[in-house]
């Protein structure tokens, strides 16, 4: 039994899905106009291993997994402006980044992107119900979500009214009725994106695709509904707001899964604050992409992750000792501590625990993939990349020390080599090296 915890209820329950032959979660996907940071990947890596767990546990059919693409946006529209170019420049570029990004950390693609610019029929129609049924009203061109229609508004926040307003950040506005209302529509000005709709030509508000998506795509009622921490307010409690008034207080999302930041030193990562660090520069230094995974997996997800460098060596050593365990073994029967502790609110660390506990391979290599490690060949996990950089500059260290005639140094640097594994030949054509 997969157990989560649910924001919505401060509580972990029972996971038992509405239909176990078609699961439903929906995940908040990357606003594209700039790179991904690896505060951004760590919900796609969180979410992914769910997924992961939950096919496990319920068939590899048994779930449609939504994320999105919100590529309409003032972001979007200020880098293209900046670049000279069109707004779709920047989304596709960005977008393309992103699938490469999260595929380098062993993240497989959802089963449905729904991008927000093919979604606007959608979204227009959702407000013009919200607007029929007292919950929107238009003014200026805009189209505003009327707070104080929905009785359960900051159910999942559980803030106060004031909280909300000053957490919100909301714009003073003279066409807004209440101060906590929230934008559905904007009008967009010449030359700005925009679409023809019954309040004239503008673009939605953020909050208003996740809505519209998850109602055409995955239903009224999903299973899980996840994101990171930064998004309970305001962003999902305006999507509950805005689907439960469409659909007569129909819950959005049975169970609300949120993930803690990544924090960079004592601060959360973030554009804003410009301390992040992107998955694509720790790639370009060496680092692999399964490593970094490991890095973002080995904090329970609700927990905050402070990202450092010896996070990262770290995570490579549990990688090149598991490899070491598993060698070449095909995958065979899975470890059933190591589902348990992923079935208890995807305990990643404990799961992380047993499997360097394991030393049949078969059952090594099975169980590591759950977490979606594990899925290269050990030969390529150790041949490639910095690790055979790095031991080949130490043969040629040791070569240079042999020409010196610094015996003492060669001899060192072959023995350490020795202790980490690695065996040196030496031959007519020089030194050669393989696994022990
Ligand atoms: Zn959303």
């Amino acid at each position: 039994m997969i157990r989560l915890h649910d924001t919505m209820t401060r509580e972990k329950r029972d996971f038992v899905p509405l239909n176990r032959e078609r699961i439903t979660m929906y995940v908040c996907g990357p606003t594209v106009y700039g790179r991904a940071h690896i505060g951004n990947a760590r919900p796609a890596v969180v979410f992914d291993t769910l997924a992961r767990l939950i096919r496990h546990e319920f068939g590899e059919k048994s779930l449609v997994y939504a994320r999105n693409v919100t590529d309409v946006d003032d972001k979007i529209l200020a880098s293209a402006e900046a670049e000279g170019v069109d707004p779709s420049v920047i989304t596709e570029r960005y977008e393309q980044h992103y699938l490469e990004d999260m595929r380098a950390l062993g993240v497989r693609d959802p089963d449905i992107a729904p991008h927000a610019t093919q979604e606007i029929a959608q979204m227009t129609a959702l407000i013009e119900r919200l607007i029929g049924l007292g919950n929107a009203y238009e003014a200026e061109g805009h189209v505003l979500f009327s707070v104080p229609s929905d009785p359960h508004y900051g159910v999942l926040s559980q803030r106060d009214r004031d909280a909300m307003i000053a957490g919100a950040r909301v714009e003073v506005a003279p066409y807004k009725r209440d101060p906590a209302d929230f934008v559905l529509w904007k009008p967009s000005g010449e030359g700005v994106i925009g679409w023809e709709s019954p309040w004239g030509r503008g673009r939605p508000g953020w909050h208003t695709e996740c809505s519209a998506m998850i109602e055409r795509h995955l239903g009224e009622t999903i299973d899980i509904h996840g994101g990171g921490q930064d998004l309970i307010f305001p962003h999902h409690e305006n999507e509950i707001a805005q689907s439960r008034s469409a659909h007569g207080g129909a819950p959005l999302a049975r169970f609300w899964v949120h993930n803690g930041f990544v924090d960079m030193g004592a601060e959360k990562m973030s554009k804003s604050l410009g301390n992040i660090i992107t998955p694509a520069e720790l790639l370009a230094q060496g680092h692999k992409g399964e490593t970094l995974r490991l890095a973002l997996l080995s904090a329970h997800y609700r927990q905050p992750l402070p990202w450092t460098e010896s996070l990262i060596e770290q995570s490579k050593t549990i990688l090149d000792r598991l490899y070491r365990t598993a060698g070449e073994a095909e995958a065979g029967e899975i470890d059933p501590e190591v589902i348990a502790a992923l079935s208890d609110d995807l305990n990643t660390p404990a799961a992380l625990a047993r499997l360097q506990a394991i030393d049949e391979p078969a059952t090594l290599k099975a169980s590591a993939q759950v977490l979606g490690l594990l899925e290269d060949s050990a030969e390529r996990w150790f041949q490639g990349g910095a690790d055979a950089t790095a031991i080949e500059a130490r043969i040629a260290e040791r070569a240079e020390a042999k020409k010196n005639r610094d015996f003492a140094a060669a001899d060192r640097i072959r023995d350490e080599l020795k202790a980490e594994g690695i065996i040196l030949e030496d031959g007519a054509g020089g030194t050669t090296w393989r696994r022990e």
